[in-house]
């Protein structure tokens, strides 16, 4: 068998690179090891720039008829007694329009509805159960059942998550940090009022709420490591009891999760690969960057990168341009990346840690950040992708310091991506 282009993967990552380019004609073999879609957790919530690209896609129609919306989202911090310590919200309003809310859909509908979309093009092939097994110059092993087949393909993209193969058989190395905490995750019936996302945290705890279509919620619950071995071994009244004491509106819902198996464990990682791009192999999605999922980027990432380096290697087929040209996608990507990882995982620290002087701090900086119109909208812009607005010395001051609230800044424009900066080689080539 022979290829233009071989993805090893068909998550969220290989399925939009697979998109962009069965769609421009360029013959595309996604090789995928689970034989089904997966009814995993995983990311679902949409942030604006991802929004941005599917409508550059043409595929906004499909997913903006099946995802639910939202543009604010609460946080409370509750003292030793659950009172209220803050109340406030951020909102995804204060974005450049159209692009002032997120979506939210199952992860599993997402890889669905981008499966539907690349089917009809018949430059698309679809390997599914098949697993690459190794590489070899230009060509890859992939088995299938007991078979054995070698793809020769121009270029091969590993797309297969963090664990990916062809990262490690090209000898890329990555750098990674395991955080102390893990998260319970799991999605259920919400109670009728809840149409925001919610963030709920205490000296210790963290419960994360995001509305779903159909009327349902999903919830991330953060948990020590280890803590929950010694939970499955008792009654699940002990998780009903923790959702339930941060937000009592749960009650009567959080009950129709019935077994333990029913809630995922998530295990946050923060690992970055030292190169997206070696020779005609490029990584994409969690096998180059994955980072800790408080901000909901990891997806959002993934699909970001895959649209840039579809988009680079149409440029590339079209212009006859050599394997050199794939590291204008690293040069695009990376920077996008590290700002997010750090915003990730800061994120990560903050309702991480334990402890009520911990709290206080993190209810001070939150105080801050809410209560200064020019930090909250780069935060939210900072968050939704559609451009990069970097913090300054004053701003980390005003974070640690009684400060006035000062008004927002009408530059927001100027760090906005356009299509120039997402696809820079374009006007380079002009
Ligand atoms: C519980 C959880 C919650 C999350 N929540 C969010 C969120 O709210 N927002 C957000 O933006 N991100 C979130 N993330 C992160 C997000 O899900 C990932 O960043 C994103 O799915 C990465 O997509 P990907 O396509 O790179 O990798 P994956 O989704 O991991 O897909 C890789 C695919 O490759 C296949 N594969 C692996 N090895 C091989 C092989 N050898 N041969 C063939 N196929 C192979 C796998 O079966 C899989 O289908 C979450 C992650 C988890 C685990």
């Amino acid at each position: 068998m022979k290829t233009q282009v071989l993805i090893v993967g068909g998550g969220v990552a290989g399925l939009t690179a697979a998109l962009k380019l069965a769609k421009h004609g360029i013959n595309v073999i996604v090789v995928e090891k689970s034989p089904h879609l997966g009814h995993a957790y995983k990311g679902e919530l949409i942030q604006p720039k991802t929004i941005q690209l599917f409508e550059r896609a043409g595929i906004y129609e499909s997913f903006s008829s099946a995802w639910t919306t939202f543009s604010t989202i609460e946080t409370s911090e509750l003292d030793v007694h659950l009172k209220p310590m803050l109340r406030s919200s951020m909102d995804y309003k204060q974005l450049p329009p159209p692009y002032q809310y997120a979506a939210m859909l199952p992860h599993s509908e997402i890889k669905r509805l981008l499966l539907k979309e690349v089917k009809q093009y018949k430059a698309f092939t679809l390997l599914q159960p098949a697993t690459f097994e190794q590489l070899e110059e230009n060509k890859a092993i992939i088995k299938q059942g007991k078979q054995k087949t070698t793809i020769a393909f121009e270029f091969i993209i590993g797309a297969e998550g963090v664990n990916s193969r062809v990262r490690e058989q090209a000898g890329i190395e990555r750098k990674r940090h395991v955080y102390e905490h893990d998260f319970l995750t799991v999605s259920f019936p919400a109670p009728s009022g809840l149409k925001h996302g919610h963030l709920i945290a205490t000296k210790d705890r963290f419960l994360g709420l995001f509305p779903l279509p159909n009327g349902y919620v999903r919830t991330v619950y953060l948990i020590r490591k280890g803590e929950y071995k010694t939970w499955r071994k008792g009654p699940l009244q002990v998780f009903y009891d923790h959702y339930v004491s941060l937000f009592p509106a749960l009650d009567g819902y959080v009950q129709n999760i019935k077994e333990w198996k029913a809630i995922q464990l998530m295990v946050p990682i923060r690992q970055h690969a030292n190169h997206y791009v070696k020779d005609n192999i490029a990584l994409i999605g969690d096998a180059a960057h994955s980072v800790h999922p408080m901000a909901g980027e990891g997806m959002n990432l993934a699909i970001q990168g895959a649209d840039c380096l579809g988009e680079l290697l149409i440029d590339l087929y079209e212009r006859r341009k050599g394997n050199a040209f794939l590291n204008q996608y690293e040069s695009v990507h990376k920077k996008r990346v590290k700002a997010i990882m750090n915003l990730s995982h800061l994120g990560g620290l903050a309702y991480g840690k334990e402890g009520k002087a911990w709290q206080r701090s993190r209810t001070f900086a939150l105080k801050q950040l809410l209560n200064n119109e020019t930090l909250l909208t780069k935060y939210m812009f900072n968050i939704s992708g559609l451009g990069f607005w970097p913090f300054s010395v004053k701003d980390s001051v005003t974070l640690v310091k009684r400060s006035k609230t000062t008004k927002v800044l009408n530059e927001m424009e100027q760090y906005q991506y356009d299509v120039e900066d997402d696809y820079p080689w374009k006007h380079q080539m002009r």
